[in-house]
């Protein structure tokens, strides 16, 4: 990637980003719409393509015919001018995938981990399954330029740390030095949650102006904030932790140390080992949702828990943060078929939902490429940063 010094110093790294992200959302769109679609002036349009077309980030081609002037090139991203690998990591999963420019996933691996705990069998075991996939693409090897590892719990982003993940049971993890020297790429480090949401932000336009609450349960529960444009991060990257808010003083303990708190509740985790008490041959929460329209008792009153937590979270993000829609994604979700249907017609959600304010609840359609994308995003950014700014 060359640069050029020269005309850089007065455009902003924000306008680069807005036009690379129109570009990537308007596939094939001409300079005049990229004006009228970005707000930008048509002099700092022309200014930014014309940097973009020298680092080959995107080509031009075709023509429209413009009826009044000359006619007009259309503007691509170039998918192969920059490749991330993106490390997924999470109880009882380890995903290592390659996104282009372009936003797809191009290469992807599943890897086994079921007995793997600490961070560094993580990651070496990342490595080997990222040798085994790469093996034939050496180009797209050649054009890995940074790794984003995305996984649960208080995640420094500035120093690429672990402070605490409960689930995964790490403390003090210094996992972007240990991914940097095993890879030898630079690498940044992520909370899942925040990385889902950036990932749910890039797949829909709309979601960029709109104050956007994404929550996550799966083995832990967790929200990410998209307000007045850009990701809430609080002073130590941990704003949204809401699985360590304490719902109930009294409470069980939770593996932060304190009692109560909603993750204890409210997760995959606590909702299978609640339902063995009631049925030793549960093992899935698919079992629990057919025990639940099979009209067992204690299948009922477990899910009428999580209505009641659900629906105080909810109203706890609500009257926090007053987003214009709530995503709800993550594993508890993706497994429990009709979540939403049976949540919205409790009468804890009635209780604790019917607001004067109200936000638009949706389930989100990405699954773990919402982990994926946010975490190559985050790598793109800072490439973009470290060239442009
Ligand atoms: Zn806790």
């Amino acid at each position: 990637m060359k640069k050029k010094i020269n005309n850089l110093s007065d455009i902003k790294i924000e306008n680069i980003n807005l036009i690379i992200d129109t570009i990537k959302n308007n596939k094939g769109i001409t300079r005049i719409e990229l004006a009228s679609l970005s707000g930008l002036s048509g002099m700092s349009i022309t200014r930014i393509v014309s940097l973009l077309l020298d680092n080959d980030f995107i080509y031009e081609d075709g023509e429209i015919s413009n009826k009044r002037g000359r006619p007009a090139k259309l503007l691509h991203i170039n998918p192969r001018a920059l490749y991330t690998l993106t490390i997924y990591i999470d109880v009882n999963t380890l995903i290592i995938a390659v996104v282009d420019l372009n936003n797809l996933i191009i290469l992807q691996s599943n890897i086994n981990s079921n007995d793997i705990s600490s961070m560094e069998d993580y990651i070496d075991a990342a490595y080997e399954g990222y040798k085994e996939m790469i093996r034939n693409y050496r180009d797209i090897k050649e054009g890995i330029k940074c790794i984003s590892v995305v996984c649960s719990g208080v995640v420094d982003n500035k120093k690429n740390e672990v402070i605490i993940s409960a689930q995964l049971k790490w403390r003090n993890a210094k996992i972007g030095d240990y991914t940097r020297k095993k890879f030898g790429i630079t690498t940044i480090v992520d909370n899942d949650v925040k990385s889902a949401l950036i990932g749910e932000i890039s797949n829909n336009s709309k979601y960029n102006n709109i104050n956007l609450a994404y929550m996550d349960i799966g083995y832990g529960i967790g929200v990410g904030l998209w307000i007045g444009g850009q990701i809430l991060r609080g002073t130590n990257n941990n704003a949204g932790e809401i699985g360590h808010i304490t719902i109930d003083y009294n409470g069980l303990q939770c593996e932060c140390g304190r009692r109560g708190c909603l993750n204890t509740v409210l997760n995959i985790k606590s909702f299978i080992n609640q339902a063995q008490e009631n049925d030793n041959n549960i093992t899935s929460i698919e079992d629990i949702v057919n025990k639940y329209k099979a009209h067992e008792k204690w299948a009922i009153s477990l899910v009428d828990d999580v209505c009641m937590y659900f629906s105080i979270a909810i109203n706890n993000i609500i009257n926090a943060y007053d987003p214009a829609i709530i995503i709800i994604g993550g594993k508890f979700i993706d497994q429990f078929k009709g979540f939403l249907d049976i949540i919205s017609s409790s009468q804890h959600f009635t209780q604790y939902g019917s607001f004067k304010i109200d936000a638009d609840i949706q389930l989100s359609s990405m699954g773990e490429k919402s982990y994926i994308m946010g975490g190559a995003i985050n790598s793109q950014r800072l490439i973009f940063n470290n060239l442009f700014s």
